[in-house]
């Protein structure tokens, strides 16, 4: 999981410099083909006419030997020539307007914390949708929806100075409860937010968050090690997951030295088979610390029963406070707690979910056969 490339906007001069349009050769090259990027850069007059134009007027291209070239309206009229009704050269050029529709769709995008979808910024401005997309990359360099991702990001890392906590920020910061902030999370998480404060403890525990194919995976390391690998169906609950088995420590979402670990950790939770050689910081109760230490030892593609991990912990009646021990991991797959079954080889509970569960199975069964 590389984090993918963000290009930045500045967003003081989101356009790009015009080109000169000073040399003679070029005007007339812009004009015989009216060159749309030349609409407002220059005007050229006609002598048989009398009358001047914008380089893009429709009007039949004249002789070169009678045009003549003024940078500004004002010095063509100086010269006594009058303004040519077809392209209106004393109004706002094309590129001018498309300019200003183009900022007021920054200005939409960067004031609103909610997300504009395409056919909405192009509606607000006054242009289809294609037209739209196509004019603000042009301008500005980025597709509309990475100009808001790239506004979202600074909003985060602002908001993250005030906010309480992470998901606040990220809620703040104009991210919709579910897709958003999924897609994104290697951008975000590739910048490194101020710590925060949940209680004053002093343990800082780095987290970054992937995808895996059970869906969104959180990886959380302590000094000690991985403290915590979360699975769910969005990141945002994970993160609250995070800081509800850490209520006291600070979070910091992961920086860049992190994303080796969590794409160690990723590559792990698809190929159990290779193992996990990172430390673990496990914290539990002195009953769950061995159950999960007899979960460490069974091997990927076999299951025990919770009688099975109770007997082998010399604990023959405690298949209850197993099942209990298992469903407060918070280290899956790396403790896999997924390998342990009813007698009945029904599936029972997982704290990920069934479908997870089954399909960790399903794949370690897989790996056996290879
Ligand atoms: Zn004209």
């Amino acid at each position: 999981m590389s984090p993918a490339m963000t290009k930045q906007p500045n967003p003081e001069a989101p356009f790009a410099q015009p080109p000169s349009w000073a040399d003679q050769d070029r005007r007339w090259q812009a004009l015989s083909s009216r060159d749309p990027s030349s609409d407002g850069a220059f005007f050229y007059a006609v002598i048989t006419t009398g009358i001047y134009c914008r380089p893009t007027c429709p009007s039949r291209t004249p002789k070169p030997e009678n045009v003549r070239y003024f940078s500004t309206c004002e010095e063509a009229e100086q010269a006594g020539y009058i303004p040519c009704k077809r392209c209106c050269p004393k109004q706002p050029s094309l590129a001018e307007r498309q300019a200003e529709k183009i900022t007021l769709a920054c200005r939409l995008i960067e004031s609103s914390a909610t997300s504009f979808t395409l056919a909405e910024l192009a509606n607000q401005v006054g242009l289809s949708k294609y037209h739209f997309h196509r004019l603000f990359r042009q301008k500005t360099g980025l597709t509309p929806k990475a100009y808001a991702m790239a506004k979202r990001e600074q909003r985060l890392r602002e908001s993250i100075h005030q906010q309480g906590s992470i998901t606040d920020a990220i809620y703040a910061a104009g991210y919709n409860a579910n897709s958003r902030f999924y897609e994104q999370s290697g951008d975000i998480l590739g910048m490194r937010p101020e710590h925060y404060r949940q209680g004053g403890e002093q343990a800082e525990i780095r987290f970054a968050i992937g995808e895996c194919h059970l869906g969104a995976i959180l990886v959380a390391q302590s000094r000690q090690g991985l403290c915590a690998i979360l699975l769910g169906d969005d990141p945002e609950p994970l993160i609250q997951e995070l800081q509800d088995l850490f209520p006291k420590a600070t979070l910091i979402g992961g920086d860049k030295s992190f994303e080796d670990t969590i794409a160690q950790v990723i590559g792990f939770v698809e190929a159990p088979e290779v193992g996990l050689d990172l430390p673990l910081d496990i914290r539990g109760t002195a009953f769950q610390k061995k159950v999960w230490q007899a979960l460490r030892s069974i091997p990927p593609g076999e299951t025990l029963s919770y009688a099975d991990i109770a007997r082998h912990i010399g604990a023959p009646k405690s298949a209850r406070a197993v099942a209990q021990a298992c469903a407060a991991n918070k280290l899956a797959v790396a403790i896999p707690c997924h390998r342990v079954v009813h007698h009945d080889g029904a599936l029972s509970g997982y704290r990920w979910g069934v479908e997870r569960k089954q399909a960790l199975l399903n794949k370690e069964a897989e790996g056996e056969t290879l």
